[in-house]
């Protein structure tokens, strides 16, 4: 036993008999937890922990079910992919264009005529088969006429209807905004598709339709939390937050109706979602921390996605129709970034920073080298995707105190990496996500799911199998991505639980089982350590503890009656 328990009483919570996985290398294993206010007041044997119960404590008795503790999702984006399960059209990213036009006819038709159709997700192999206006003309008459506004899987661009531009006020003179394109046909009209900060445009003009945004965004962020925990899931950080995704948080907070501990990131210059940044948001979500909403990061975007060729890459895109060979600059300088990191410094912000691209992922790197050489260890960095790294960039991670936020789970052979390798040259895909190495330079790697950005459910048991294989778990998809870059088991389990924790701040909350620790644990159908690797994304959620109280219950299984 860690620490008998104390004075304050009997424990409320013992859950026994099961083979408890505490991710503490001081005691890795064990039988029996038990809870007391929310936290762990022991962790042993059964025996050990049946000393702490008086009276009054609830047993949950196990038979031998593998308990772990809840795990961080590093990266998810809670109003977005709350949205889009509460309210939107589904969209799978294999649907080809007469798939998606019969699903918003469908949908529409049960909408009034007025009412926006938003969904998603379109694959970028699709969405860059729409390029004519022909295609617009299908989806106005599929939708009724009624406004559209469809997301892509790299959450940057938008597919969006006639009707939808002109409530966006965009007609065929409008000038692109900065830093996005309302694109057009080879003959100068409008397609309908939106790239980049265009699609904030779009989003501002649904955001404008509806009548009560606010009760919008908590029942989305309800619904978001929920998904989680049902997969496990118990911490989050919150990947760009906005004003409203912010506050709906700390109001369900305040209810006492949030399960996740959710660590905040807020943009510091404009973002795709609409909304106030930088220092007003800042200043907006300091009150609004609490024990479980901590507004602890800003968010800072240095490049866009592959897909569209806005990742800043060292070298250049592929050429496909004898165009000249196309790089793309990062959207911070190296000053800017310094200046913005040094800013975070005296408010005691941490920083994750979006850089998907190699000469992105350097640019963060060479900025974190000023800051750590001017400040020695301070905030917290993050460099959120980090699926290309030059490797002479791999030890600098360590070096510097910057932390590899791996996401989305992309690290296999999939529809995604198949319109990635389309674009990026193929001796950085096949160096792509370089885990193994980062780990081995001592960096700490930490996975996030990104959903809803390219991963329809933020279904972290898929991640956690494929870090280990690099294979898509359906057999039908062959090969493996990068394969010497596959982790162990341990070392995948630790980047689902307590690397995140750390990268968030979070690390002696959540992450581990241990006195002290919250009691944020999870009961599962099968043993991860014991089964072939390639089921591990079959894993089912009997039970999630979320300071000691159940939040989720597989209805289907219950403890005692694991599926085999
Ligand atoms: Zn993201």
């Amino acid at each position: 036993m860690d620490q008998p328990t104390t004075a304050s009483g009997p424990a409320d919570l013992v859950v026994t008999g099961g083979r408890v996985w505490t991710q503490d290398p001081a005691r890795p294993w064990a039988e029996a937890l038990a809870v007391r206010d929310g936290r762990i007041v022991a962790v042993g044997s059964a025996a050990e922990a049946a000393t702490t119960a008086g009276p009054g404590t609830e047993v949950h008795q196990l038979a031998g079910e593998l308990v772990m503790p809840g795990l961080v999702d590093g990266h998810v984006h809670l109003n977005l992919g709350g949205s889009q399960a509460a309210f939107e059209l589904p969209l799978l990213p294999t649907d080809g264009l007469d798939g998606i036009l019969a699903k918003v006819r469908d949908w529409a038709g049960r909408l009034g005529p007025d009412e926006w159709v938003v969904g998603g997700i379109i694959g970028s192999t699709t969405m860059d088969g729409i390029t004519d206006a022909a295609a617009l003309v299908r989806l106005d008459e599929a939708a009724g006429g009624r406004p559209v506004l469809l997301r892509d899987d790299s959450m940057h661009n938008r597919w969006v209807s006639s009707r939808a531009l002109q409530l966006m006020k965009v007609g065929q003179d409008t000038p692109d905004p900065d830093g996005g394109s309302y694109v057009r046909d080879d003959s100068g009209r409008l397609t309908g598709v939106l790239h980049e900060l265009a699609s904030a445009v779009a989003e501002g003009a649904f955001a404008a339709s509806l009548p009560d945004l606010a009760a919008g965004v908590r029942t989305a962020v309800r619904t978001a939390v929920g998904i989680l925990n049902g997969f496990g899931v118990t911490a989050a950080q919150e990947a760009a937050t906005m004003a409203g995704a912010a506050q709906a948080l700390a109001d369900l907070e305040a209810a006492g109706e949030l399960t996740a501990r959710v660590v905040l990131s807020t943009p510091v210059r404009p973002f795709i979602e609409e909304g106030t940044v930088g220092e007003e948001l800042i200043t907006a979500v300091a009150p609004l921390r609490g024990d479980l909403v901590r507004p602890d990061f800003v968010k800072v975007v240095l490049d866009g996605v592959p897909m569209t060729r806005t990742t800043a890459l060292l070298a250049p895109y592929r050429c496909s129709h004898g165009e000249e060979p196309q790089t793309v600059e990062s959207l911070w300088t190296l000053e800017d970034l310094v200046a913005q990191l040094e800013r975070c410094t005296e408010l005691g912000l941490g920083a994750k920073l979006h850089a998907t691209g190699d000469a992105s992922v350097r640019r963060v790197l060479d900025a974190a080298e000023r800051l750590r050489a001017a400040h020695g260890p301070g905030i917290r960095l993050q460099i959120a995707h980090t699926e290309y790294v030059h490797p002479d960039d791999v030890p600098r991670f360590a070096a510097f105190d910057v932390v590899a936020d791996l996401s989305p789970y992309i690290w296999y052979p999939s529809v995604i990496q198949e319109s990635i390798a389309a674009q990026v040259p193929a001796e950085i895909v096949e160096g792509s996500w370089p885990v193994r190495d980062l780990v081995a330079a001592g960096a700490v790697v930490a996975a996030g799911s990104d959903w809803p950005c390219a991963a329809p459910t933020p279904d972290p048991w898929t991640g956690l199998q494929t870090l280990v294989t690099r294979r898509n778990p359906d057999p039908a998809v062959p090969g493996a991505l990068n394969a010497g870059q596959a982790l162990t088991l341990a070392e995948a389990v630790s980047a689902f639980t307590t690397n995140p924790a750390q990268a968030m701040g979070l690390w002696d909350v959540v992450g581990r089982l241990a006195v002290g620790y919250a009691a944020d644990f999870i009961v599962l159908d099968r043993d991860l350590f014991g089964i072939d690797v390639a089921e591990i994304h079959r894993t089912q959620v009997l039970r999630t503890y979320f300071a000691g109280t159940v939040v989720h219950e597989n209805a289907g299984v219950r403890p005692g009656e694991a599926r085999t």
